[in-house]
């Protein structure tokens, strides 16, 4: 059996270990990755922290990384067509394929979900993973690895966002929470959609990034709390996690507007007043992620240059401590990505 290495969590709440693992072996209708490149999410720190169920569930050691883009290293039966050498990134939920949420597309609400690649089975920190073929969606050479490895979640994620969830129309808009690895897709993708984009974040370094994605307006605040009054909206789409109080954009509201949560704090709740909801008719609205035909739809705005993914920096794969720390320390301004080296 051939041996691969990867970067493992052992014990929640402890640092990933870098250990010697069987390397995946490919069953019926799954193909085995040769990683390329995996994104750093936010959402590994709450993987590592033992702090989302699906996670709690699964028994460790647990190789996390959602945000693959690998080559085809080995083919099982039924894989529908996929070759060794073909490249392509990977749609990281696994559905039942039968239920309502699954029959019209929408994977993350599946009612009898299988896994999730990098938070219930073995993911992308590693130099070979395993996954269903049908999960894979094909990405153009000329898109680099590092910046394709980030199409199916960081990017994925603003498309669901703002096309689906949120819905921006030509002329409406949008307040952006949070300028960070999904923030800057958010808003190149509601520049696509025709929005006008106002964009708060505490980092001032972050406005310069949101500045070159096309944003329309940008303010520097210290908190969620601290936005000007003067910022009037249809719709808020909140990518930083912090929001507690949603009175605060609430009240920058237009009349019927809406309020996308992509960002959250696991075992924190939201405030907001009944009558500041009712009397102008808002809405909150959840973001999970993507759907699968997100994926598609951000692979094929990257290849043609519309979106361009947004990274910070590129580490080895060996220092994904070293990169989950910065990530947690609020100093990366966009996504981060590990190459197994
Ligand atoms: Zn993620
Ligand atoms: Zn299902």
């Amino acid at each position: 059996m051939d041996i691969m290495r990867a970067m493992a969590l052992t014990a929640f709440g402890e640092k990933l270990e870098m250990l010697n693992v069987p390397e995946p072996e490919a069953g019926d209708g799954e193909v085995v990755l040769s990683v390329r490149a995996c994104g750093v999410c936010r959402t590994d720190l709450k993987v590592m922290h033992g702090l989302l169920p699906q996670v709690r569930a699964t028994p460790l050691p647990l190789i996390p990384g959602h945000e693959i883009v690998g080559v085809v290293d080995a083919v099982g039966p039924n894989a529908g067509g996929w070759k060794i050498g073909d490249r392509a990134v990977v749609y990281f939920y696994v559905g039942c394929g039968n239920c309502p949420p699954c029959m019209v597309g929408r994977v993350p609400l599946c009612h009898n979900i299988r896994y999730q690649i990098g938070f219930s089975a073995n993911g992308g920190y590693a130099e070979k993973v395993k996954v269903p073929a049908r999960n894979l969606v094909r990405i153009a050479d000329h898109v680099p690895d590092e910046q394709a490895a980030v199409v199916p979640d960081a990017v994925g994620t603003a498309v669901h966002a703002v096309m689906d969830v949120a819905e921006v129309r030509p002329g409406e808009r949008v307040l952006v929470t949070g300028a960070g690895g999904v923030g800057l897709h958010i808003i190149q993708l509601v520049r696509l959609s025709g929005g006008y984009t106002v964009v708060a974040d505490v980092d001032g370094s972050r406005l310069g990034m949101a500045e070159e994605m096309g944003a329309n307006e940008t303010h520097q605040i210290s908190g969620l709390d601290a936005i000007p009054d003067s910022i009037r909206v249809d719709k808020v789409i909140e990518a930083s996690g912090a929001l507690r109080d949603c009175g605060q954009v609430a009240r920058l509201l237009n009349s019927a507007g809406r309020i996308v949560l992509v960002g959250y704090t696991v075992g924190e709740s939201l405030t907001v007043g009944s009558l500041d909801m009712v009397s102008p008719e808002l809405e909150i609205r959840g973001c999970r992620a993507c759907n699968p035909n997100n994926v598609v739809t951000a692979v094929e705005l990257v290849e043609r240059g519309q979106v361009r993914p947004v990274i910070d920096s590129v580490f080895p794969l060996s220092e994904a401590n070293e990169t989950l720390e910065k990530l947690s320390a609020g100093k990366l301004k966009a996504r981060a990505v590990l190459i197994p080296n």
